[in-house]
């Protein structure tokens, strides 16, 4: 699924190509008719990303909500627009550019009180500049969960996904299992600040990388790691690869029924010693 980096990609993008235009909205597929018919006809205001969702602003007070899910995948280009192919849920057409989304798992129109009721349900989002991180703070040092799975949960931490939370855990060297009601406020403002700088340099490359420099393949002289998801990482699905720090193989399981990955070493539980934990 695509993490909140890739969200706000898509929003500036989206922006650039459609902010200030009047678009024509439908729905090929059928199953958005009724909310492209809201919005076709009117022009795009602006857009926004919060954490992992998607609004397009319009000028007569009404948005357009789009989460990709797994498989949503948006595509643009210049005019003219392609004669609908498969399952097309919404396209949109301005003078310079269309753009086609197919199977999101949500596209829907909202008013303003259902876009406040969407904010209201997500935490803070570490790539917007008006998130407040003191309210997820206070509910994790008052819950006994995984700071693992506190991060995954979007309503703590809005965007991010599986390899920023398996990532920002190994550099700050913490037990992924460390239940929140550990998490010292020194320790919250360093996760927070990571998160936030890791993301930023995820939306300016469009890829993903966490390792610091004296851990590049070219630094290692090691060979540049092959994933689909590209950059370069130091646990996400690197399970039984040596650890770049320490040379442990890194270990994995499932915590909240998500992939977690982490070296036994560098991320010892609390009181601890290396590699005695579980
Ligand atoms: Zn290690």
């Amino acid at each position: 699924m695509p993490e909140g980096h890739t969200i706000h990609r898509l929003a500036a993008r989206h922006r650039e190509l459609f902010a200030g235009r009047r678009v024509t909205v439908d729905s090929p597929q059928g199953r958005f008719a009724a909310g492209a018919a809201l919005v076709c006809g009117r022009t795009l205001t602006d857009t926004e990303a919060y954490g992992k969702h998607l609004l397009h602003h319009f000028d007569n007070g009404l948005s357009l909500h789009v989460h990709l899910g797994l498989y949503g995948r948006f595509t643009d280009g210049e005019p003219p627009p392609p004669a609908p192919v498969g399952e097309l849920r919404m396209r949109m057409v301005a003078d310079t550019h269309w753009l086609e989304l197919r199977g999101p798992t949500a596209c829907e129109v909202l008013d303003p009180g259902a876009v406040a009721a969407l904010r209201g349900r997500l935490g803070a989002d570490p790539l917007r500049d008006d998130a407040d991180p003191a309210p997820a703070y206070r509910r994790i040092t008052a819950s006994t969960r995984p700071v693992f799975a506190l991060l995954l949960d979007q309503s703590m931490v809005a965007g991010c996904g599986l390899i920023y939370a398996n990532e920002v855990l190994f550099r700050a060297g913490l037990d992924p299992y460390t239940p929140g009601r550990l998490i010292g406020p020194a320790c919250w403002d360093e996760l927070w600040a990571d998160l936030r700088a890791l993301m930023k340099e995820g939306v300016a490359r469009g890829r993903i990388d966490t390792v610091h420099t004296t851990h590049t393949p070219e630094a290692m002289r090691r060979a540049p790691r092959v994933d689909r998801h590209g950059g370069e990482v130091y646990v996400y699905r690197r399970p039984g690869q040596p650890c770049h720090v320490c040379g442990t193989p890194i270990a994995r399981g499932p915590l909240a029924g998500r992939n977690l990955y982490w070296c036994p070493s560098c991320q010892p539980a609390p009181g601890a010693g290396p590699a005695s934990r579980r």
